[in-house]
């Protein structure tokens, strides 16, 4: 049975690359009938915040991106906590130890750094010198009894080519000189991500690790890793980068913020998922569609291999159909409590959404048709009710007050003889004067919605 996984580490907010990440690998796991795990990578004591676990829990609920195993699920939190996992570890790290398979490792940040601009220096490609590999063990042991501080380094065999066959890449080879010893174990004694991602995903039974490209160089290593630890191996998979609209990795720069910033600026999560969905696959169908309709048909073979270039005129497209789609009492929610009154706010929302991005947008409309005090301008909006003169407003304010319910047709009409002006000429400081806005639903629509008393004032004060 197929199981995947997201592992995030809460060192951050989640992002739309992240977030794509998770949802592909709910997707695999729907579409195949099997289950999603929630998996949390915060061995890193120093970088990982509980307030970033909070927010990533938050917006994943939000998303609707539930998990099968994971936060919340009942389990003690050692099933799916790393840092809560040491105890797990400490057998494994012994094993490799035992079989020679890993080191303890007692170079100073420093002299590796030394080591690396060495490298750099000689056009080397940075990679651990080897220093602490042939020390006897019990030296070693001597040394790690007085106290000295040491990594635990895996020791990556000599001579080796590594295949691996990527879910989405396609076959892959590396060759184990060029890896070099890496740290599976940090001095304060915690897994280091190579190790704990590996071994979490082989003892959870994941089949399928589905993460993005950037993770690909650590592939091969921890197919040793696993190898040495006689664990099987899971699909590996990865995914291309989200990049913006320069081919650079995706970043706020290019408009797309964290998911929150999204969800708090009014964005849909069916608009995100929609989206994110799209970027580098092809769902069944282009019609805005739930996590089963985007899962159907979905394998990783469907997977584009090119980088995705995020597109926030796409996103922005997918945000207006799921406004569409949501249902009146979803919308109402939105409208201040007190400015509309009751009998009005399903016809004020039925107005005004097709023209609404986002659902914070209601408020606004609600002020514009509702609220008794003076408007806020569009910018040129006062130029335009001046060139409109007192005249044509006198003219307006007559016509409307002596056809009390007319309807739209004959009140244009009439609107035009007497102001003497049509089209454009006419709408436009109309629909500024009452609304202070120049777009909108159609005029008719909103001066049925508008109470006579703030149609009068409104009219009033742009004669000024
Ligand atoms: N904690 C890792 C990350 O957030 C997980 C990588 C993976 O999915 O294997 O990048």
């Amino acid at each position: 049975a197929v199981k995947t996984r997201f592992a995030p580490s809460p060192t951050g907010l989640l992002h739309l690359g992240n977030l794509r990440t998770a949802l592909f690998n709910v997707l695999l796991a729907r579409a195949a009938g099997g289950r999603f795990c929630l998996r949390i990578e915060d061995s890193d004591a120093a970088r990982s915040e509980t307030r970033y676990l909070d927010a990533l829990l938050e917006d994943l609920r939000w998303l609707g991106l539930d998990w099968d195993e994971g936060p919340g699920d009942g389990q003690p939190e050692s099933a799916w906590r790393q840092a809560e996992r040491g105890g797990v570890y400490a057998p494994l790290f012994e094993r490799l130890e035992e079989a020679g398979a890993a080191y303890p490792c007692f170079c100073s940040a420093e002299a590796l750094a030394e080591a690396r601009a060495r490298q750099r220096a000689a056009g080397q490609p940075p990679r651990y010198p080897g220093t602490c590999a042939a020390i006897p063990r019990a030296e070693a042991r001597r040394r790690l009894a007085a106290g000295e501080a040491a990594t635990l380094r895996f020791r990556v065999p000599a001579a080796r080519r590594i295949t691996f066959d990527d879910g989405v890449r396609g076959p892959q080879a590396f060759a184990s000189a060029d890896l070099g010893d890496f740290v599976i174990r940090r001095t304060d004694g915690t897994a280091a991500f190579l190790f704990g991602n590996a071994v979490d995903d082989a003892l959870g039974g994941i089949t399928h690790v589905l993460r993005g490209e950037d993770h690909l160089a650590n592939t091969p290593r921890q197919l040793l890793l696993l190898q040495a630890l006689g664990f099987a191996a899971p699909v590996y998979a990865h995914l291309p980068m989200i990049v913006g609209d320069d081919g650079a990795p995706l970043s706020k720069r290019h408009g797309a913020g964290a998911v929150a910033e999204l969800r708090a600026a009014g964005y849909r999560p069916e608009a995100l998922l929609n989206y994110l969905a799209r970027l580098g696959y092809q769902p069944a169908s282009d019609e805005l569609l739930d996590l089963d309709g985007l899962a159907r048909g979905f394998r990783l073979a469907a997977l584009g291999r090119a980088p995705a270039r995020f597109d926030g005129a796409q996103l922005d497209h997918w945000q207006e159909r799921a406004m569409a789609v949501l249902p009146v009492a979803a919308l109402t929610a939105w409208l201040p409590a007190d400015l509309v009154p009751s009998e009005a706010r399903e016809a004020l929302v039925a107005t005004v959404r097709p023209n609404l991005r986002f659902p914070q947008e209601l408020a606004d409309w609600a002020r514009r048709l509702y609220d008794p005090a003076p408007l806020t301008l569009a910018a040129d909006a006062a130029a335009t009710l001046v060139a409109a003169g007192p005249g044509f407003f006198d003219a307006v304010s007559e016509v409307i007050a002596a056809s009390p319910g007319a309807g739209w047709d004959s009140l244009r009409r009439a609107l035009a003889e007497a102001t003497g002006c049509r089209g454009r000429a006419l709408f436009l400081p109309l629909r500024l004067a009452l609304t202070g806005v120049p777009h909108g639903p159609g005029l008719g629509e909103l001066l049925d919605l508008m109470p006579d008393d703030i149609r009068r004032a409104r009219l009033e004060r742009a004669r000024e």
